[in-house]
């Protein structure tokens, strides 16, 4: 008995956890500096908190009102149809559900490249495949409408990501209006706003009342700090919102992560903090780190140090870890995460000695 040829599946290779790496190394969890999953440092919102605690002895019973509730708050919240809101397990669960809505076998989806390796992951459990198009450091992770076209195919899904995973660039809002009125009529532009509550950019969410051929989605995992009970959400067009009911995993969005995420949701003033503290955190990383850095819109800074993997084990050593991007193509780049100010100057403090003792590649 064999799986499926699951040889064209590459695993999804996460940063790497404080738990894992304080065993390895002999330390505490405590005193290690974790900075490779954009993560809130801050954590979640205590009304978050509060609406877990309060919740737990209603688990025995399946996720169905806190569901409604949340669906109907972020239709209010981005002035939607309730259908028109996919909540799902995490952000990557509306990638699962929209490609579930979108691919044919051997459909193909049209990525950016370095990127989110779960689009092209969802797309082959779906029997698709995947193409890309190129975010290039030489231009700065520049992302134009021009961009995706020149590699545009007819792919039936094409993913945007903006703030951009993991240089942080954006897409001008004309750019994406100009893509979604160029693509063909059987495709779906999905613009990936994880990062959205980083940027200056207001939201695609509003181009939905005039496109039937744009999908947004969010997430509670980055700047609302549920990363660990995945919740996140798609909002689509409504011409064919109601698709979800037949593609969605039932229950998958559960009770506790409906109920804090909506509680963190009217959390107005932690997600304000949060982005503030963003902001420090990128301007102090992009000024302080003695390597070249990229301007971000995202809860995180692109740096080019030589040898990312032997930069981050140095770094790693000293208790401060970083995502080295080596899985994403850039194996001269880390990527830090904003962290709180102790965290944020601990990590240029070590990274700044360990660039100069590291030899570059
Ligand atoms: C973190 C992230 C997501 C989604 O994360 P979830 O935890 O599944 O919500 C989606 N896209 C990008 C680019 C991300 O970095």
């Amino acid at each position: 008995m064999q799986p499926r040829d699951l040889s064209a599946h590459t695993p999804y290779v996460p940063g790497r956890g404080t738990e894992e790496v304080a065993r390895e190394l002999g330390m505490d969890p405590e005193d290690l500096t974790k900075l490779s999953s954009n993560e809130n440092p801050h954590g979640p919102s205590p009304k978050a908190i509060e609406a877990i605690e309060d919740a737990a002895p209603t688990v025995s019973v399946y996720p169905k009102t806190a569901h409604t509730d949340l669906t109907e708050a972020l239709a209010d919240k981005w002035d939607l149809e309730s259908e028109q809101v996919w909540v799902s397990p995490g952000a990557d669960g509306s990638i699962d559900y929209l490609t579930r809505a979108m691919l044919e076998p051997d459909d193909e989806i049209l990525e950016p490249s370095p990127g989110f390796s779960y689009y092209s992951m969802s797309a082959r459990y779906h029997h698709g495949d995947a193409a890309q198009y190129e975010v290039s450091k030489g231009d700065d992770f520049e992302q134009s409408a021009d961009l995706v076209l020149d590699a545009y195919d007819g792919e039936r899904m094409v993913y945007l990501t903006t703030p951009h995973n993991p240089s942080g660039s954006v897409i001008p809002r004309d750019e994406l209006v100009e893509l979604a009125e160029s693509v063909d009529d059987h495709t779906l532009i999905v613009v990936d706003e994880a990062y959205g509550e980083f940027a200056d950019e207001p939201s695609a969410i509003d181009l939905l009342s005039e496109y039937d051929n744009i999908a947004v989605m969010r997430t509670f995992s980055k700047a609302y700090g549920l990363a660990g009970l995945r919740i996140g959400y798609a909002c689509v067009p409504e011409a064919w919102a109601d698709a979800y009911a037949r593609v969605n995993t039932p229950f998958a969005a559960s009770e506790l992560a409906c109920r804090a995420a909506l509680a963190a949701l009217e959390d107005e003033e932690h997600v304000e903090k949060t982005v503030e503290s963003v902001e420090w955190a990128r301007d102090y990383l992009r000024t302080e780190l003695d390597v070249p850095t990229w301007e971000s819109a995202g809860n995180f800074v692109l740096a080019e140090v030589g040898d990312a993997s032997a930069v981050s084990q140095a770094a790693q050593r000293e208790g401060v870890i970083v995502r080295d991007c080596g899985s994403f193509g850039l194996p001269e780049c880390i990527r830090i995460s904003c962290g709180t100010e102790a965290q944020t100057k601990r990590a240029v403090e070590v990274l700044n000695q360990v660039v100069s003792e590291v030899p570059t590649a």
